[in-house]
């Protein structure tokens, strides 16, 4: 019988993030379909209340958590501590978690301290013959494998954005506090802030609708000999103003700027899509001057629906990566598409 443990970390504002919400929609599917399983909630933070509040009808058995100052912020030795504390009181052999940056460094080492496993990456969880089978992408989402465990306690993080997340309306909550004494060491590491853009200048969107790439086209010659890079920054920058889009990247347009290239500014390698870049989750993608190569596109698995503007009609996009490939200049299709996007706004 699997006891099923959904563990979560509070937000610097005391809730839960869409991803642990996730997670715990993914947990309580598995709950569902194991016969005689229990479903258990661990939340840390500094304070644990508001997030065990939300989640207080979701048919969890019990609310565990470990709170404090100590556990406002990411820090490997507490995080940890506070983790292995939790799986122990819920007698956890299964556990669930959101793949957040914070637990992402800690909870693979949780798993080797209880004598379990961990895996990362999980997209899906499913019951077959009774047995728990996780999915998960290899060699950068060209592989789908389908692993089961015998090793207890499992640690299964689950990537942001591959769960339905679970919706239900908040209560107040019985937590049972989880207490657990820390040495000074474990309180060695402080963080002193965090450093990020400032909110306009941030191009990366999880949560948008569409995932807009620019290629290194952008910045080659066009028709009159000349490159146009000023301009093609303004089309792009007026598409994600008006489409809330998230910002993608080529590889070659984000290295031309290490090779002293003139480039589009507010571009970084957290943009690059592909093989050796990310593999966001987006309804909708459109690649604008961008050639449509494999070690490009394997990062568009998640993307649902592709289209492509290109002038090259024997680019990649139009040999199947696409759904839609528009064989046409792209300075001339975003000054339209904005021109009606502003309309739309407006
Ligand atoms: C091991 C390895 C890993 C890699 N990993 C990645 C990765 O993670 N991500 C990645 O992106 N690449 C990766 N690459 C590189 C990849 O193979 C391609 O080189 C790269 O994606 C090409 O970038 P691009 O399409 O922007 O540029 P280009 O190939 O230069 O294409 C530019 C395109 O712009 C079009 N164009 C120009 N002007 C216009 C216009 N006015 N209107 C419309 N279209 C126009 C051209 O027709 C052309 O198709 C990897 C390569 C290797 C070997």
């Amino acid at each position: 019988m699997e006891t099923i443990l959904f563990l979560a970390h509070a937000e610097t504002d005391g809730s839960l993030s869409k991803s642990a919400f996730e997670a715990l929609g993914a947990a309580k599917t598995l709950s569902a379909g194991l016969t005689g399983s229990k479903l258990i909630a661990g939340l840390v933070g500094e304070n644990v209340q508001s997030a065990a509040n939300q989640l207080a009808n979701c048919g969890a058995s019990r609310i565990l958590g470990v709170s404090g100052p100590d556990f406002a912020q990411s820090r490997y030795a507490t995080d940890a501590a506070a983790a292995e504390a939790i799986c122990k009181s819920a007698g956890a052999t299964l556990v669930i978690a959101p793949a957040t940056s914070r637990w992402n460094r800690v909870l693979a080492g949780v798993a080797e301290r209880l004598g379990g496993r961990a895996d990362t990456h999980v997209t899906g969880l499913s019951v077959q013959n009774a047995a728990v089978s996780a999915n998960r992408w290899y060699y950068r989402q060209r592989m789908e494998a389908v692993i089961q465990r015998s090793a207890r306690p499992w640690v299964l993080l689950l990537d942001p954005g591959s769960q339905l997340a679970w919706q239900g309306e908040p209560g107040a909550a019985n937590v049972e506090t989880v207490s657990l004494s820390l040495t000074d060491a474990a309180r060695r590491t402080t963080v002193l802030g965090k450093r990020e853009p400032a909110a306009d200048a941030q191009t990366i969107r999880p949560e948008a609708k569409l995932l807009f790439v620019a290629g290194a086209g952008w910045t080659k010659k066009q028709a009159d000999g000349q490159p146009h890079v000023k301009d093609a920054e303004k089309l792009i920058l007026d598409c994600l103003k008006y489409a809330r889009a998230s910002l993608g990247s080529s590889k070659s347009l984000v290295d031309l700027g290490g090779e002293g290239q003139a480039v589009l500014s507010f571009l970084t390698h957290l943009n690059q899509v592909g093989q050796t870049g990310s593999t966001p989750r987006h309804p909708k993608g459109l690649a604008t001057c961008c050639h449509g190569e494999e070690p490009h596109t394997v990062g568009w698995r998640f993307v649902s629906e592709r289209r492509a503007v290109n002038l090259d009609p024997n680019c990649g996009w139009a040999r199947g990566k696409a759904d839609v490939l528009y064989v046409a200049d792209a300075f001339a299709v975003m000054s339209k598409v904005n021109e009606l996007l502003a309309k739309t706004t407006a």
